[in-house]
């Protein structure tokens, strides 16, 4: 198997000097005249530092260069690492989530709380800046956070979500009576792919403005008085470099490069701002190779000399992975096969269990995939393909959860269910909706007549579930997995599950349909009625066994009851039951349940799991592995 070895180094571009010194001339014989009393020098302005300047390690963690010594936390996982971007000078951080994602790890931290004459010296006026660049089209379903701390209070950069043109945007928090108010720095800029910017964001509070910087330029100023908002909660008085604190979770995660994560104790002047990009000199190229959608197995057995393969659309068979120890002591460029949705390499023979970066190359130019952790074995990685359940029907963009188009998108992409959430009003109309209320209307206490001309993002009526179930029969593709909702009565929900099961007899479209419900009661009615449906209970708080012996044959539970039960799947599968793990969105997380050997995923990317299927569970099947 042929492979090469090298080093990133290698990879590296080495620029030479080509820049020829003028030929010295000769001085022209000159009158020695008497030199005038040399001027007193002006006292020099004092020169402005970040008194937060967060860079990054070679080993993946980050560091505070500023001269306070801050303590820069890292939180490894497999979704950064740090690299030499050939063009710039000094370490990158990659971020390889999901953009906005809510994240376990791989982030970085700098915890402020307790550091009062850092929260004395923003109070007062402070700039942030940073130098960032997103790997992803925004699509506006969620703020992406490269360098935040901001919970209902504080500040920070930002790509904005659709409410608020998916621009790339300074945050800050003002107001003059304590309450939060957000303040827009918005730069204009709809971030593209793969380009660097280089971003000030200014707090003036003596000239009662914030302002905004790219690349030099000044691109907003928002008039703003009041006093700076620290976060509400006091857990959130940290910096996180990569996504953004919440008080029980991290989120919004960025995907892409930070190159500067710096804070000053100044409001920054527009004439600063401009010399400071002309000293600084980052004219970062845009980034050329920039394969899409690429997903990896982040964690999985592999063989010495084998195959590994990773998704995503954009790769040639020139393209090799390189694959790194995290400490650099080994690396290995790997020849690659292309297709049109993946690449795969061969792994070289002498690669032993560890945790790998990751690269594409393509000449001089790198593309961070992320972490993998190899073990190495005699069999390679087994996964089983799961059932895809689009959660709420196909709800990404623009199309709303519950809809007939969701039902119609899920049907188009070819998954093998679609879920819906179900009401019953009080003259005994099922509607299609999640929550309990809509536009301020408690669906279960209106009559159809005043939620009937609801409508929905796209222009939808609020649809009835007659209307979803003659959606559901213009396709065999996709079953409908539906959902009754918890009504305020033992009636009422029975009316509801009478009602549709009464409708579905009708429409002899039973074949078609799975049932979930929170309510217990509501699980043994249907099983009593349609013995051979195939019935999910989710409250999660009852054994395998205990639904077996009511003819509840499905456990469809949250990913946190599964883990706190891990022995449930075994048992249900042992009594011959089915497993729906909900909701998993994250492409580490799809694949940490695809592992797990669960029936059905429930999941608001029915996209990514099912590209993440194509690649990985036809690839390492069994049958491949002989
Ligand atoms: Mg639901």
């Amino acid at each position: 198997m042929p492979f090469i070895l090298c080093g990133l180094m290698a990879a590296a571009l080495v620029f030479s000097c080509t820049e020829k010194h003028p030929e010295p001339v000769e001085k022209p014989d000159v009158e020695e005249t008497p030199s005038p009393e040399p001027e007193p020098e002006p006292e020099p302005e004092p020169e402005i530092t970040p008194m937060l300047d967060i860079v990054f390690n070679a080993d993946g963690s980050a560091r505070d260069v500023s001269g306070n010594d801050y303590r820069v936390n890292t939180y490894e996982g497999l979704s950064l690492l740090t690299w030499d971007n050939p063009s710039y000078d000094g370490k990158m951080a990659r971020f390889c989530h999901m953009p906005g994602a809510d994240i376990p790890d791989s982030y970085y931290k700098f915890y402020y709380q307790n550091e009062t004459k850092f929260k004395q010296k923003m109070s007062d006026g402070y700039s942030l800046e940073a130098i960032v660049m997103l790997d992803a089209v925004p699509d506006g379903a969620a703020e992406i956070k490269a360098f935040c701390s901001t919970e209902q209070g504080g500040t920070g950069i930002m790509v904005a979500s659709s409410s608020q043109g998916k621009e790339l945007t300074f945050l800050t928090n003002v107001s003059a009576d304590g309450s939060s108010k957000w303040v827009w720095g918005k730069t204009g800029i709809v971030p593209e792919r793969g380009r660097y910017y280089h971003i000030i964001g200014v707090w003036d509070k003596d000239n009662n403005q914030a302002r905004v910087y790219v690349d030099g330029e000044l691109k907003k100023t928002v008039q703003t008085t009041g006093s700076f908002n620290f976060p509400k909660s006091a857990a959130c008085h940290w910096f996180c470099v990569g996504a953004d604190p919440a008080p029980s979770s991290v989120r919004t995660a960025w995907r892409g490069d930070v190159a500067m994560a710096r804070v000053y104790d100044e409001a920054l002047t527009t004439e600063w701002v401009a010399e400071h990009w002309k000293k600084l000199n980052v004219n970062i190229p845009k980034a050329t190779y920039l394969p899409e959608n690429v997903m990896y197995m982040t964690t999985c057995n592999i063989q010495a000399g084998g195959k590994y393969t990773i998704a995503g659309k954009g790769f040639e068979s020139s393209d090799e992975l390189l694959i790194e120890s995290i400490d650099g002591s080994y690396n290995a460029g790997c020849w690659c096969t292309a297709e049109e949705s993946r690449t795969t390499a061969d792994l070289p023979k002498n690669i032993t269990d560890g945790k790998y970066k990751l690269f594409m190359r393509r000449g001089s130019e790198l593309y961070p995939v992320g972490i993998a952790k190899f073990t190495v074995t005699d069999q390679a990685n087994t996964l089983t393909a799961p059932k895809i359940i689009a959660h709420r029907g196909y709800h990404k963009n623009n199309v709303p959860e519950n809809s007939i188009e969701a039902l119609a998108k899920a049907q188009e992409y070819g998954y093998d269910g679609s879920e819906v959430d179900v009401w019953i009003t009080t003259d005994g109309i099922l509607v299609c909706n999640h929550d309990g209320t809509l536009a301020g209307k408690k669906i279960q206490d209106c009559a159809y007549a005043q939620v009937k001309d609801l409508t929905l993002g796209n222009g939808e009526k609020l649809p009835t579930f007659e209307a979803m179930l003659e959606q559901l029969a213009t396709s065999d593709a996709t079953r409908l997995v539906l959902e009754f909702k918890s009504h305020s009565t033992v009636e009422r929900n029975n009316a509801a599950v009478d009602a549709a099961l009464a409708m579905i007899a009708g429409k002899n479209i039973g074949h078609m349909i799975d049932y979930i419900a929170f309510d217990y009661d509501i699980c043994k009615r249907i099983a009593a009625a349609l013995p051979e449906a195939e019935v999910g209970y989710l409250n999660g708080d009852k054994a395998p066994a205990d639904l077996y012996a009511d003819g509840i044959m499905c456990i469809d539970y949250s990913y946190g009851n599964l883990n706190s039960h891990p022995n449930w799947i075994q048992e249900a599968h042992d009594l011959g039951m089915k497993v729906n793990v909900w909701t998993i969105n994250n492409d580490n997380d799809l694949m940490i349940w695809m592992g797990k050997g669960v029936d059905y995923i429930t999941t608001d990317n029915p996209d990514r799991l099912k590209i993440m299927i194509e690649t990985f569970c036809e690839v390492t099947s069994p049958d491949e592995a002989l």
